[in-house]
Formats: C-alpha cells, sequence, structure tokens
C-alpha cells in the first residue's frame, strides 16, 4: 500500500471503481485546479480488488451530477485541519439536468437549443436515463 501524505484540507474521492479515476479527473476538470491535485490508479482495495482514489487539496464546489453519474459508488470525504469532517456517498443522481444528451434525432433538443433538458433515470443497474421530451434512452459517455 502506497502513503501519500495526509492533506490538511479539501476532498478526498474515495472507492472510485478502478479505471473512472482518469474519467473523473478529466470530466471535472481536475487539471484547471491550481492547488494539489493527485490521481491515484489501481490501489489494493479488500472490497474492490483495485481501486483508484483522488486528493483535492482545496475546498473544490464538485459537480455532484457528473461525480455520481462516472463513480456513484463514491465516498467523498471532506478534510479540515488535517482530519475528516464529513463523509459522504453518493449514488445515481435520479434525475440529470444537462450533462447527458438526447441521441434521437427526431427529438426536438436536437433543433432548439433546451435549457437545463432534464433526464430522469429508469435503469440504476445500467446507468440509463430517459429523456424527458422523447422518452429516447441514454447514458453518460
Ligand atoms: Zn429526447
Amino acid at each position: 500500500m502506497i502513503n501519500v501524505s495526509k492533506i490538511k484540507k479539501g476532498l478526498v474521492l474515495d472507492h472510485i471503481e478502478h479505471g473512472k479515476g482518469k474519467m473523473l479527473y478529466q470530466a471535472l476538470h481536475l487539471d484547471e485546479v491550481e492547488d494539489p491535485v493527485v490521481l491515484m490508479q489501481g490501489i489494493s482495495s479488500t472490497t474492490m480488488g483495485k481501486k483508484d482514489l483522488i486528493k483535492i487539496e482545496t475546498d473544490l464546489e464538485l459537480d455532484y451530477t457528473v461525480l455520481g453519474l462516472i463513480a456513484p459508488h463514491v465516498t467523498v470525504n471532506f478534510i479540515k485541519d488535517g482530519q475528516r469532517a464529513r463523509k459522504m456517498r453518493l449514488e445515481l443522481p435520479e434525475v440529470v439536468e444537462g450533462v447527458l444528451k438526447c441521441h434521437n434525432p427526431r427529438c426536438i433538443t436536437g433543433v432548439e437549443h433546451v435549457h437545463k433538458h432534464k433526464f430522469y433515470l429508469v435503469d440504476p443497474e445500467t446507468a440509463t436515463y430517459i429523456c424527458e421530451y422523447c422518452d429516447a434512452k441514454t447514458r453518460y459517455e
């Protein structure tokens, strides 16, 4: 087990499914964060086999919709004064605004720009959502 020095403040995203860490890093635009961000991949986990982990040494307002979509079982640890102040487990969001795209070529959203286009979760197993306008199924890609 590699030991990375504890961070004093910020966020630790734990229990990221192995391989999703890099995807999260890009989707959450962590490359644009000026404070230290550490992405660790393939860490041994007793419950998951291997997992990824991200440490962000700053108080960052994350996009929890994107986070929940990509890594529904992630644990978000909020670190304050070197201690874990709070811990939150995410789940797949029931409703997603924006983020997703409707792939139905006949959908109104293909011709008209819809602000806060909503999608509703229909199958948590496969993380499938339906478009609020045409009911077409979609997933985060
Ligand atoms: Zn649609």
